[in-house]
């Protein structure tokens, strides 16, 4: 498994007044190639949980193995762990300095020891994985772009160590609808041609429901469900329960259950939702 928790607990100033455990008895395992949505209300530790994924953060108990590395066993290699590991921090343009986009991408696979043509290689195919073309935008600086591609190029710089684990916090906070369009699209493209395990963390059920296999929801620092969107969309009333916003299609399908129709709550698309309504409606008036 590139992912195994077990009883990871996290507890920040410990000892303190100021003690919050905000990790409790986290258990779970990510299996290769996986697309996983982290969804879950503010402070409910997703990120706190992400950071343990490249021994950012360690645990106060309970243990963690990440391709295979226990991040707090004895002569752990951190550095080679987080070039498998790739975390795009939330904002993540807040951290691009360079002068140019393609010093600000090349940053990390520059130490990598690889020579001129291959890390301008990377460079390219991280920008083009993202829909920038280094000969257009490389030699601009950074802070002449729009706030989406400067989101972008922060993600390029991530890809450009070529992860075998991608992890972003938030990757479409503060973007309008097309930017957040935008990124999700080049993620789930990115999915399929890297083949990576992809861990997309979001506070919006909606926004990542079409695009993953699976959903894991945090709540309070406990994993609190974790299934197919399917499966947990089914739990429309107990994830409003918790802060979540379940996405609109389940919101009217549980409206129209509440008003006596019999109708399925774990519908995905229009198509479906309009199936579903079409059978109650002829199950209701026999001739509809
Ligand atoms: P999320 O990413 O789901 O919003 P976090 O992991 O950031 O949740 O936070 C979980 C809990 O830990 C919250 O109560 C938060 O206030 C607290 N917390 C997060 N980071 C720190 C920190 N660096 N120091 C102290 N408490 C923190
Ligand atoms: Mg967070």
């Amino acid at each position: 498994m590139p992912i195994t928790a077990h009883n990871l607990c996290h507890e920040y100033s410990p000892g303190t007044p100021y003690a919050i455990k905000a990790l409790k008895d986290v258990s779970l395992e990510i299996a290769d190639g996986e697309i996983v949505g982290l969804i879950g209300h503010t402070g409910s530790g997703k990120s706190t949980l992400i950071q343990h994924f490249n021994g950012l953060l360690k645990p106060t108990s309970g243990w963690i193995q990440v391709q295979g590395v226990n991040t707090v066993g004895k002569g752990v290699n951190l550095r080679q762990l987080r070039q498998k590991v790739g975390l795009v921090f939330q904002y993540p343009e807040h951290q691009l300095f360079e002068e140019t986009v393609a010093a600000d991408v090349a940053f990390g696979p520059k130490n990598l020891g690889l020579g001129k043509d291959r890390l301008e290689q990377r460079v390219h195919d991280a920008l083009a994985a993202v829909d920038l073309d280094l000969d257009e935008i490389g030699h601009r600086s950074p802070f002449e772009l729009s706030g989406g591609q400067m989101r972008r190029v922060a993600i390029a710089g991530v890809l450009a160590m070529e992860p075998e684990i991608l992890i972003l916090d938030e990757p479409t906070a503060g973007l309008d609808p097309r930017g957040r369009n935008d990124i999700l699209s080049h993620l789930r493209r990115i999915h399929q041609h890297r083949r990576l395990t992809l861990i997309i963390v979001s506070h919006s059920m909606d926004e990542i429901a079409a695009m993953v296999d699976r959903i894991i929801v945090m709540d309070q620092g406990t994993i609190h469900a974790d299934g197919s969107p399917r499966e947990i969309f089914a739990q429309g009333e107990d994830l409003r329960a918790i802060g979540l916003d379940v996405p609109p299609l389940t919101s009217l399908m549980l409206e129209l259950q509440r008003r006596g129709m019999s109708v399925p709550t774990d519908v995905l698309t229009v198509q479906e939702a309009r199936q579903a309504l079409l059978q109650s409606l002829k199950g209701v008036d026999g001739d509809a």
